[in-house]
């Protein structure tokens, strides 16, 4: 099986880059943000907080996370529902690097996340899967971009949607999330030793995509 691994903080493009490339591939994407996001809609629904802990894993260990495909686009089923646009909310992206942390919730997920590299040639995008979900990816790729091009992406897709939104909030919230994904204990977002840097602040899509087909089977 063929295996790139795409990391990075939020909103630097990987879902976007990620679908286009498994899909000129003809790869499986795996969307793993979309797996823990979830867990925490989840969690969210049943009234727990993200700071108790128990109740937490102990929510997430009695619920099933499913991937599936339709058309090509993955979705993601809480207990067999399709939950793949309830998961994007901006509250549940928060609550999701908050529950994040926690070791049990995280082996839970990579075992999934490992069997699914296992039986297919993937995309996987996330956090962790150049570092320790997949140490030995074909091709690994951390993309990035400044914070304020980042929240500027974001603000543009909910204005899109037609949500009202803050773009300072925006940034603010992205510059939380990156802190806490990258100083948790377990599985903190780095860069792996032998991931190429990919910086998209100023490239489009198209240019980032082309920069990671170039490299695949080199
Ligand atoms: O990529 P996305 O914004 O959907 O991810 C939501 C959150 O899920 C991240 O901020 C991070 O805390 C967590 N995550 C993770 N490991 C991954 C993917 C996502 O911890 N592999």
């Amino acid at each position: 099986m063929y295996n790139i691994a795409i990391d990075g903080p939020a909103g630097a493009g990987k879902s976007t880059i990620a679908k286009i490339v498994a899909k000129k591939l003809e790869f499986i994407y795996v969307d793993t943000g979309a797996m823990y996001r979830t867990l925490a809609l989840a969690c969210f629904r049943a009234g727990i907080s993200a700071n108790q802990e128990a109740d937490v894993i102990k929510k997430c260990e009695s619920v099933t996370v499913s991937l599936g495909y339709e058309d090509g686009t993955q979705k993601v089923y809480l207990n067999g529902e399709d939950v793949s646009s309830e998961i994007r909310q901006e509250e549940i992206g928060n609550m999701t690097s908050a529950i994040a942390v926690y070791a049990p919730i995280r082996e839970l997920m990579v075992s999934m996340q490992r069997k699914l590299a296992a039986e297919n040639n993937v995309v996987m995008d996330g956090r962790d899967i150049g570092t320790v979900v997949l140490p030995n990816a074909d091709l690994k790729i951390y993309l990035t971009a400044s914070a304020r091009t980042r929240a500027e992406r974001r603000y543009k897709e909910l204005v899109e949607k037609g949500q009202e939104c803050d773009i300072d909030a925006i940034e603010a919230d992205i510059k939380e999330r990156d802190y806490r994904d990258m100083h948790r204990e377990i599985a903190p977002l780095k860069q792996a030793d032998d991931a190429e840097l990919l910086d998209s602040s100023n490239m489009d899509i198209d240019q980032v995509v082309e920069a990671i087909i170039s490299k695949v089977n080199k």
